[in-house]
């Protein structure tokens, strides 16, 4: 028999432990304190506050540029330069445009890539730290739970049941079978970052959506030590044109951090036309530009990751109230993709969030009503007007590189306007063309000291996940994969996934869908980018995952 799941309540309870997630929290448990400090009633409680996070410490499934903007964790921790692992100000932004073999840099840097006042940072060491601060305020902190399922009550909802753990992979409890628990709370804070699991679901069943779809990129990162002298701490620069080519979107980075680390990166918008196109391979390609190349050679590669990212921006945002819960951070929407900046807004985000779920715990109601105070509160913060203020960007680039320039331009000079607003998108899996019949594109395999295959970036990236345990990517019709897309598309998840997780095999009478689930580093490109829509990424086993180390 298997056991019954065992019950908690909470007062709130936040699903992921990102800079968004803990920034609620952290916010939450301070204003909690001044107001229990001011013998006002009713007492509210910090250990009343649960937080999960699926990774296997905070941390670890952290992925970023990064450079952070520090506005809002200057509110949140008012001497954080004191104690955050900042590891160095920005010194020097630069924009370049690349062709295959030479770069440019813009005379004058465009203000979307001028970063003075910012600081280089690891993500993964920032939300570490204040996954500290956060503990010592009493909330309880839970890592390697995963939210898996919501619990749903009337229009709204009441908590999360974390995933089962012990379960083999066809799902029949071993010896270690732990079912998952029902964790209820007047408040559900929904900071699962980009393309959450809960939220994907949430946003369908309420018809959350905004005007547009989300749309997202995927980044790939690596991060390299490289031999002295090859790069100033705080040197930053962006990169625009080759490899990417001008009917898609996509820009590089290179960050320079204290001791000869090297952050670099391609994000790609995951609206293109080529289902063969590989982003991984892109980045490759992008490493052998002779500017990037003389950075890196006879350094070293440390660590690789990837994760995809909302770029829709405002007229994507869905609705972020519910009876009960709340959407933050990445998860709703709270990026400007233009700068390539969402730590301050994730951050600000969850700190609005808390002062609205304070006054509702104090009122005793916390309906989507009184929630409903938090989109007002966006609406009258920076986060309303810098998002509005590129609020057709990410769009614009459906016209090409040169068109969204030219828009951009526009938008720049009209407040965000532009020439259309608001621009409409539809999802980028959506702009697909099919393929003709040609044979699949050789697989791209790296020279082993400069570039890279797959296989050999995933062993960077730290990831580990328990074998035996049911496959985390459900993909509902495998049937349309060996019949339907082989002969539409190609099968594009073999590229766009950037941890070589799908493969088709050959099988006696065609091709089968073989998923390296255990391969996974949780960026969500296949749930966004499959042509059918029939790939459901859900959360495997607690810990289990990449392992973003001082990325
Ligand atoms: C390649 C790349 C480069 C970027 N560069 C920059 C930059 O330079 N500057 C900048 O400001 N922003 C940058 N961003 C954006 C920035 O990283 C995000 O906006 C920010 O991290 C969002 O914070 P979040 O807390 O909403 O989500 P996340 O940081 O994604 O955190 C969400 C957390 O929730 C956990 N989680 C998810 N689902 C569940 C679940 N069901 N149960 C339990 N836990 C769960 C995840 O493991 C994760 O730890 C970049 C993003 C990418 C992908």
């Amino acid at each position: 028999m298997t056991p019954p799941r065992e019950q908690l309540e909470a007062d709130v309870l936040i699903v992921g432990a990102g800079p968004a997630g803990l920034s609620c929290a952290l916010h939450l448990a301070n204003i909690i304190k001044k107001h229990n400090e001011s013998a006002a009633k009713p007492e509210l409680s910090t250990e009343n506050i649960y937080v999960l996070e699926k990774g296997r410490e905070i941390g670890a499934h952290q992925l970023s540029g990064a450079i952070m903007n520090p506005k809002a964790l200057a509110e949140l921790v008012p001497d954080f330069e004191k104690t955050a692992p900042l590891d160095t100000p920005v010194t020097d932004d630069a924009a370049l445009f690349f062709t295959e073999g030479s770069s440019f840099r813009f005379p004058i840097t465009p203000p979307p890539f001028q970063n003075k006042g910012n600081y280089v940072v690891s993500l993964n060491k920032i939300t570490k730290w204040l996954g500290g601060l956060v503990e010592k305020t009493g909330v309880n902190l839970f890592t390697q739970f995963g939210g898996a399922q919501l619990i749903h009550e009337g229009s709204g909802i009441a908590g999360v049941i974390t995933e089962d753990k012990g379960l083999d992979k066809n799902g029949k409890p071993k010896d270690n079978y732990t079912p998952g628990y029902e964790l209820r709370a007047r408040v559900t804070v929904l900071a699962e970052g980009t393309r959450g699991s809960l939220t994907k679901q949430l946003v369908a069943k309420n018809k959350l959506d905004n005007i547009n779809p989300q749309i997202y990129s995927i980044g790939i990162k690596e991060l390299w030590d490289v031999q002295p002298g090859r790069i100033q701490p705080g040197y930053v620069a962006h990169t625009l044109g080759w490899p990417v080519a001008t009917d898609m979107y996509g820009g590089g980075w290179i960050y320079g951090l204290a001791n000869n680390r090297v952050s670099i990166g391609l994000v790609i918008g995951l609206e293109y036309a080529n289902p063969e196109f590989d982003p991984h391979e892109a980045f490759q390609k992008w490493k052998t530009h002779p500017a990037i190349k003389k950075i890196l050679e006879g350094g070293k590669l440390v660590r690789y990751g990837a994760k995809s990212l909302p770029a829709g921006g405002y007229y994507s945002m869905p609705r972020n109230y519910v009876d009960g819960g709340l959407i933050i951070g990445d998860s709703g929407s709270f990026l400007d993709s233009q700068r390539l900046k969402g730590i301050h807004m994730a951050m600000k985000s969850g700190m609005l969030a808390a002062e609205t779920i304070f006054d509702a715990l104090k009122a005793g109601d916390t309906s989507a009503k009184t929630l409903s105070a938090f989109t007002k509160k966006v609406e009258q913060s920076y986060i309303k007007k810098e998002l509005w203020a590129v609020r057709n960007f990410h769009q614009s680039f459906k016209y090409g590189l040169y068109g969204g320039l030219f828009h951009t331009g526009l938008q720049f000079l009209t407040g965000g306007r532009g020439l259309i607003d608001p621009m409409r998108v539809e999802a980028g899996y959506r702009h697909y063309h099919k393929i003709d019949g040609h044979p699949a594109p050789e697989r791209f395999k790296g020279d082993g000291k400069l570039t890279f295959d797959r296989l050999t970036d995933v062993y960077h990236s730290g990831t580990r996940h328990e074998e035996d345990q049911p496959c985390h990517l459900i993909v509902h019709d495998l049937n349309v994969c060996a019949t339907k897309c082989v002969v539409e598309y190609g099968n594009p998840c073999q590229y766009f996934c950037p941890a070589a997780v799908y493969e088709m095999a050959k099988e006696k009478d065609g091709v089968k869908l073989k998923i390296n689930a255990a391969n996974c580093v949780h960026c969500k490109t296949c749930d966004i980018a499959d042509p059918y829509q029939i790939i459901d990424w859900v959360v495997p086993e607690g810990g289990g995952g990449p392992n973003y180390e001082g990325m």
